[in-house]
């Protein structure tokens, strides 16, 4: 078990430091920026999406390296995903991070994204893995408002 911890940490520690599908994505047709102001996190997501499915998405952004290896990840996870499937996934990730619940569906519907169950023992860095979910969250359904985790 420690070592599967380590092996998630590294993970983490990774993408924090290298973060995946960074930028700034010109065909977007959903964009949406969100702010933890607990830790200073910052992101803006570009999406682009076809018929319910996500096609390609991109971020910025400046943070912890949770905040930023849960950008970095779940964009990573919901390329060719739907609509439908994200919000499952959002559903489990948030189990996952507030409550360390890691059953065989939340394992199916995340996938690398079980990374991150460690943090449901800080309960301060919560907001910075979700901060990217909530800010996806509001892209896709076209909020006009910033998300804030405040
Ligand atoms: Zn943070």
């Amino acid at each position: 078990m420690s070592s599967l911890r380590e092996l998630y940490q590294e993970i983490i520690v990774d993408h924090g430091r290298h973060p995946r599908h960074f930028g700034k994505l010109a065909n977007a047709n959903h964009s949406q920026e969100g702010h933890n102001p607990l830790c200073g996190d910052k992101v803006k997501l570009y999406v682009c999406e076809e018929n319910g499915v996500v096609q390609e998405a991109l971020f910025e952004g400046s943070g912890c390296a949770i905040a930023m290896a849960s950008a970095s990840l779940m964009l990573e996870s919901i390329k060719g995903k739907t609509l439908v499937q994200i919000e499952k996934m959002f559903a489990s990730f948030h189990r996952l991070v507030t409550q360390g619940i890691c059953d065989s569906e939340i394992e199916n519907n995340l996938g690398k994204l079980a990374v991150f169950q460690g943090v449901a023992e800080f309960p301060v860095r919560v907001k910075c893995a979700t901060l990217a979910w909530h800010t996806l969250n509001a892209a896709l359904l076209g909020s006009s408002e910033k998300v804030s985790t405040e």
